[in-house]
C-alpha cells in the first residue's frame, strides 16, 4: 500500500457511461477528481455483451453530455461502436481514468471518505458510485440440480451460438435478454424459451418512427420513479422490438416457468418435462454493494437515496435502474442524473468551502 494522495474533490467508482458522465460535469466544474474502473479498458461492459448485440436506442439517444454519437439519426449501433464510444469520450474530454482500480472498500472519515483498492487509498470529499445496474448474474438455485454434463451459461457470459455445444438450447427467461438470445440461437438449433412473467412489448419502429422518439414526444421518458405511472413501469420490463409472435415465426417453442431441475431434465409449471443438453440463464442480474461500508446507504440490497443523492452528504449513486426515469441507466438518458447529482455535488462543495482552488 501507497500513502494516501491529497483528498480528491470527488472520486467516481466505475467508468461506463454513468461514471464518465459525472466525469464531463466535474471537468466542466473544475473539480479535482479521478474516475477508478476496475477494468483494464474503459467500455469493457459493452465489450463482453453478445457478439450481435445492437442497441434498441436509436444514435440519436446514445450520446452522452457534450458529445454526439457518431452514426446517423435512425440506425442501432452495435455493441463495438458504444465501446469505442466511451474510449473516444474520455479521451476527448482528457478525463482522469484509472484502470485496473476496482474499489473494493468506501468507508466514511471526519472529512469525507477513504477507498481502498488493491494497490492503493484514495481519499475525497465527495464520492459518486456508478458501478451499474447490472452486477452479479444472477442464475436461479435450482440451476445446482443440473448434471455437470449439461452446458450452462448467464446471458452475461454468452457471446454468440458458437459457445453451445449442437444441438437444442433452452433459454430461460422473458426479458429483452432471454428473447434476443433465443431468437438468435434459434437460427442454428431448435430453441425452447421458459418465461416466467410475460411483459409488455412495444416494436422497435411504429408509423415510420422510432419508439423512442414516440416515447420521448409522449414525455414517457419523463415519467418519474415515484410517480403512480413510474411505479407500475418499473415493476416490469418492457420488451423492445422483440415479441412472442417474432419468436414462433423463427421456430421457438415456449415453455412455462422452469419449476425443477435435476440431472438433465428440467420441469415445467405446466408439469411437463424434457432433457435438456444446453441451458443459458437469461435470469437477470443481482446488486452488490458489500464493499460500501457506509451505514444508512444500503437497506436490504437497495440503495436508499432520492435521485441519486444519499442521506449521508457527499455520497451519490448514478446509473441505477430508474433512479429518477427509465432513462436513468440508458446512453441517452443518464446525462440528466448526472447533471443533477453534479449540481448537488458542487453545491455542498460551495457550502462546505472544500473546493479546491483551480491554478
Ligand atoms: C443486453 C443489454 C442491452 C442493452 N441495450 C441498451 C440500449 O440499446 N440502449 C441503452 O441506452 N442502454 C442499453 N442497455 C442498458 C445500459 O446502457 C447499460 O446497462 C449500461 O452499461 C449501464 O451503464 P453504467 O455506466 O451505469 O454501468 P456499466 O456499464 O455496468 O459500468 C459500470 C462500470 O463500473 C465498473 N465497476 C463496477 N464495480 C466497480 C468497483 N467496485 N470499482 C471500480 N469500478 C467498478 C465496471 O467495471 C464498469 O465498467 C443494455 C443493457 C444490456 C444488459
Amino acid at each position: 500500500m501507497t500513502a494516501p494522495v491529497e483528498p480528491y474533490d470527488v472520486v467516481v467508482v466505475g467508468g461506463g457511461q454513468a461514471g464518465l458522465a459525472a466525469a464531463w460535469h466535474l471537468r466542466r466544474q473544475g473539480m479535482r477528481f479521478v474516475v477508478l474502473e476496475a477494468a483494464e479498458q474503459l467500455g469493457h461492459t459493452w465489450d463482453r455483451r453478445w457478439e450481435s448485440l445492437r442497441l434498441f436506442t436509436p444514435a440519436e439517444h446514445d450520446a452522452l453530455p457534450g458529445r454526439p454519437f457518431p452514426a446517423p439519426t435512425g440506425t442501432y449501433p452495435g455493441k463495438e461502436a458504444v465501446a469505442e464510444y466511451l474510449r473516444g469520450y474520455a479521451t476527448a474530454f482528457d478525463l482522469p481514468v484509472e484502470l485496473n482500480a476496482r474499489v473494493t472498500g468506501l468507508q466514511r472519515t471526519d472529512s469525507g471518505f477513504r477507498l481502498s483498492t488493491a494497490e492503493r487509498t484514495y481519499t475525497a470529499r465527495q464520492v459518486i458510485v456508478a458501478t451499474g445496474p447490472f452486477q452479479t448474474p444472477f442464475v436461479p438455485p435450482l440451476a445446482a440440480g443440473l448434471d455437470g454434463s449439461v452446458i450452462q451459461l448467464h446471458s452475461g457470459e454468452y457471446r454468440s451460438p458458437a459457445a453451445l455445444s449442437d444441438g437444442a438450447a433452452l433459454v430461460v427467461g422473458g426479458g429483452n435478454s432471454g428473447f434476443q438470445i433465443a431468437l438468435e440461437l434459434a437460427g442454428t438449433r431448435p430453441v425452447e424459451l421458459s418465461i416466467g412473467s410475460t411483459y409488455p412489448a412495444l416494436p422497435q419502429r411504429l408509423l415510420g418512427r422510432d419508439l423512442f422518439w414516440w416515447l420521448t414526444r409522449l414525455g414517457l421518458m419523463r415519467v418519474t420513479a415515484d410517480s403512480r405511472l413510474g411505479r407500475r413501469l418499473q415493476t416490469r420490463e418492457t420488451l423492445i422490438g422483440s415479441s412472442r409472435r417474432g419468436l414462433q415465426r423463427a421456430g421457438v417453442r415456449f415453455r412455462p416457468r422452469l419449476v425443477d431441475a435435476a440431472g438433465r431434465t428440467v420441469r415445467f409449471a405446466d408439469g411437463t418435462s424434457r432433457e435438456v443438453g444446453a441451458v443459458v440463464w437469461a435470469t437477470g442480474y443481482r446488486s452488490d454493494y458489500t464493499w460500501i461500508d457506509v451505514p444508512g446507504v444500503v437497506r436490504d440490497g437497495r440503495v436508499v437515496h432520492a435521485r441519486g443523492v444519499t442521506e449521508v452528504p457527499g455520497l451519490y449513486f448514478l446509473g441505477l435502474s430508474w433512479q429518477h426515469t427509465r432513462g436513468s441507466a440508458l446512453l441517452g438518458f443518464v446525462a440528466d442524473d448526472a447533471a443533477h447529482v453534479a449540481a448537488h455535488l458542487v453545491r455542498t462543495a460551495g457550502a462546505t468551502g472544500a473546493l479546491t482552488p483551480q491554478p
